[in-house]
């Protein structure tokens, strides 16, 4: 039996570009070859156009439904879709809704996690769970949460929630031996901390002056120090939304020692410089609050020759459904006190691809592996990321030749902006399949995930 057949495409894999016809059957790919019979099924033309397989973003902020706002995580989910994303995951860290007694224990963060989006959301999702300093004693939950389909956890090396040294070492210690992996925001407080003080003590308070108080080197030093922890620890270790070409070096170092170390960058830092924080008005800066800050064009070449050469894994979007008129709000409060991030759930494959593939400086096979294959490889998501035989149906069909602008106002996502407002982009997401289905409210289901 066949339920659909997308006829006439290019089928785009991390290994290779061919034109072939994808059957789809009760939600998996069950052929991929030239002039597949519909067998009663519908067929959808895909002539002039690529069949990728759906992106999966492993780095989203998605705030959880509440009273005042029941239809936020879905309406994020819808965006993703809009975009061409067929499953994220997404952090329960404190900002994203969660309980008071949800921020203190891993498993009681997972349980509330997984009611509150139960039938939320329009492609699939799972969690990465965020290990902080202010819960009773989440090493010894570490074991259980693996085992229930929660096998990575962010932890943060900088904020009041940070996690101490020792901790990261232990907790990637605990982690590793059952078959979990930590993913860890790598800022050196140490280095930040006293640039804040000075910049306080000297009225410095505007939007601009979070990013000079957050230096490349904070960065790198913090990458370095979490790569020693990780080899002390023998466990892997992937570092979240890498800026820097400080960082990249080191983490270029523990790939060539064998390390089971990787990097995501974000395409915030693939497509923008730190030129931004000169503009006078706070109301575009604040927009640019995010933590690592944009650094320099040197840096995002970097970062492109990275992705490039494999020292870079994946690009997640590090979505943060911000609004600039209530999360972060004007007039803008000392820097401090600026809420954290920017929105991207809905264009991370089109600014990727854009820049990277029709710009020249990646080849679509490349994208398509930053963007599903090794995401899903990496975080367990064993069905996902590939146009296979067998995978469930995540498929986006892609128009590479058109052109359009983005506009805030186009968007799905529950921000009030984009920080990719303006930018001309290459490619277009023509339509998306979630298991051979459609994506609309309820469609997607929690992946519970085992790493490889
Ligand atoms: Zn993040």
């Amino acid at each position: 039996m066949t339920d659909t057949v997308l006829a006439g495409g290019t089928v785009v894999t991390a290994g290779g570009s061919f034109p072939s016809d994808v059957a789809i059957d009760d939600g998996r790919i069950t052929a991929i070859g030239p002039d597949l019979a519909p067998d009663g099924g519908e067929v959808i033309d895909a002539s002039g156009l690529l069949v990728l397989p759906g992106v999966v973003d492993v780095h989203t902020h998605v705030r959880l439904p509440s009273n005042e706002e029941p239809k936020r995580f879905l309406q994020d989910s819808l965006a993703a879709a809009a975009g061409g994303t067929t499953t994220f995951l997404s952090f329960n860290n404190p900002g994203t809704g969660i309980s008071a007694a949800g921020q203190r224990s891993l498993l009681r963060g997972m349980a509330e996690f997984r009611e509150r989006t139960a039938g939320e959301s329009a492609v699939d999702f799972g969690l990465s769970a965020v290990i902080t300093g202010q819960q009773d004693d989440p090493i010894a939950e570490l074991p259980a949460l693996i085992q229930a389909g929660v096998p990575t956890f962010k932890a943060f090396m900088v904020y009041d929630f940070r996690l101490p040294d020792a901790e990261l070492a232990r907790a990637m210690q605990v982690a590793a031996r059952h078959g979990g992996m930590l993913q860890v925001h790598c800022e050196e407080p140490s280095i930040i901390d006293p640039l804040v003080e000075h910049a306080l003590a000297a009225g410095d308070v505007g939007c601009r002056h979070h990013a000079l108080c957050r230096p490349a080197s904070a960065e790198a030093s913090a990458t370095r120090k979490a790569i020693e922890l990780a080899r002390e620890a023998e466990a892997p270790l992937y570092i979240v939304h890498l800026s820097c070409e400080g960082a990249l070096e080191v983490v270029a170092e523990a790939k060539a020692r064998g390390e089971p170390v990787y990097a995501e960058t974000c395409p915030h830092y693939l497509t923008f410089t730190d030129a931004l924080y000169d503009d006078a008005e706070e109301s575009e800066v604040i927009k640019r609050v995010i933590s690592p800050p944009l650094r320099s064009g040197r840096d995002v070449d970097a970062l492109w020759a990275g992705l490039r050469d494999g020292i870079l894994d994946t690009v997640g979007s590090d979505h943060v459904p911000d609004r600039v008129a209530i999360e972060k709000h004007l007039p803008a409060p000392p820097f401090p006190e600026i809420s954290n991030g920017g929105p991207g759930i809905e264009t991370l494959l089109s600014v990727t691809w854009s820049r990277g593939v029709a710009e020249g400086r990646l080849s679509p096979e490349r994208v398509v592996d930053v963007l599903s294959s090794t995401p899903a490889q990496l975080f367990g998501l064993r069905s996902k990321g590939a146009i296979e035989v067998g995978r469930d149906a995540d498929l986006v069909l892609f128009d590479p030749a058109a052109r359009r602008v983005i506009h805030e106002p186009e968007l799905h996502h529950t921000s009030d902006y984009t920080p990719f407002e303006g930018l001309e982009v290459q490619g277009a997401v023509r339509s998306v399949l979630v298991r051979g289905r459609v994506p609309a409210p309820g469609t997607g289901t929690f992946q519970e995930r085992a790493l490889a």
